[in-house]
């Protein structure tokens, strides 16, 4: 690991002006992301804004929303109680990711930093345009069975990791930002980009903003939510394909839907057209057909991950069908 400085601020505007001054300074939350590629040399930040003095630590309801603080860790925002009274799909999400362990460190700004975990990546030996741009994808042309169906481009095929994020994806949640040029706020399906021609950026975070918070407005999906979670093997490991799959029901028919999947694009995937298809249909293992295959149009695979063309309808499927409660 290359040496770097460490900082320790108690002021949210020392801490943002520490990193918008310095273009090899990065915020520090939990960690386990951050020290993991420094150690491979993936990522080499010559100075730490280490965030944990920042107050930022609350789960608030405020008028018509919850306001989740971006330094509260991933396993007290699935504990608590008001996470799993309103928003089931979020804490099943968080829980779905990593380890007991991690989830006490990992932190809710992290967990939406975390990079991808494409082999090219992190394996400094081998070309990624996300690493080091103009090297070119080596998962192209390569190994590519964890990689994107929907969303690719030339440049880059990697997925986002991210479970949380989905659920966030599909509740419509609205992210806090704070920076040199001040607060702004954006919605929360716009937060992660498409890698276009420039993987390198994963986000549309200015440098200096710092997340504050995500607000995650009340809506009528608690009853009827669920996150599955598609992977190798049972527990600590990412998605192959997950789905957030969440229903308003009433008389047996779906008022509304909110749907989105990972491990499938290089951002939290909703579904919008699948979710517009869903309104007004009855509850019925037909009704998911036709949505899932709504939502796979304009899918793509590569050499390794052509299962993921039927595995993520399937999944879709399976996830409505347990949200809805017919599984
Ligand atoms: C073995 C292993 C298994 C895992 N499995 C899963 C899984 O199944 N599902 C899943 O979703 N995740 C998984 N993870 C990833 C884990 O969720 C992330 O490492 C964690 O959420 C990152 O949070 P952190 O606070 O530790 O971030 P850090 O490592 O501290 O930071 C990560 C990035 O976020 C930036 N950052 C942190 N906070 C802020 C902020 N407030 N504002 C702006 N930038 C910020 C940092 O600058 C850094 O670039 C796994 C991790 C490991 C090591």
């Amino acid at each position: 690991m290359k040496q770097f400085q460490y900082m320790r601020p108690t002021k949210q505007k020392a801490a943002t002006d520490a990193v918008a001054k310095d273009p090899t300074a990065l915020f520090i939350a939990g960690g386990t992301n951050l020290i993991d590629l420094m150690k491979r040399e993936v990522m080499q930040p010559e100075k730490l804004v280490d965030i944990n003095m920042l107050p930022l630590k609350k789960i608030e309801q405020r008028n018509g929303s919850v306001r989740i603080g971006a330094l509260v860790s991933n396993s007290a925002v699935a504990e608590d109680r008001l996470i799993v009274e309103k928003f089931p799909l979020l804490s099943q999400a968080l829980v779905s990711g990593a380890s007991a362990q991690l989830r006490n460190m990992a932190t809710v700004g992290g967990n939406m930093m975390q990079r991808t975990r494409c082999y090219y990546f992190y394996d400094t030996a081998l070309p990624c345009n996300k690493r080091e741009p103009g090297s070119g994808c080596g998962a192209i042309e390569g190994i590519n069975d964890q990689h994107a169906i929907f969303g690719f481009s030339e440049n880059c095929i990697a997925v986002n990791p991210s479970d949380m994020s989905v659920a966030l994806a599909a509740l419509d949640a609205t992210v806090l930002l704070s920076g040199p040029k001040g607060e702004r706020r954006i919605p929360f399906i716009d937060f992660h980009r498409l890698p276009g021609d420039q993987p390198e950026v994963d986000t549309n975070l200015m440098r200096g903003e710092l997340i504050v918070a995500v607000d995650v407005p009340e809506s009528p999906y608690a009853q009827n939510a669920h996150y599955l979670k598609v992977r190798e093997r049972a527990s600590f490991a990412f998605a192959l394909v997950s789905v957030a799959a969440a229903l308003d029901i009433q008389n047996n028919t779906i008022q509304s839907a909110r749907l989105a999947m990972g491990g499938v694009a290089h951002k939290p995937w909703r579904l919008f057209d699948a979710e517009k298809a869903l309104a007004g249909k009855p509850v019925s293992e037909e009704s998911f057909w036709q949505a899932a295959e709504v939502a796979m149009r304009g899918a793509k695979a590569f050499e390794h991950n052509a299962f993921k063309l039927k595995l993520a309808p399937n999944s879709i499927v399976q996830a409505l069908k347990t949200a809805a409660g017919i599984a």
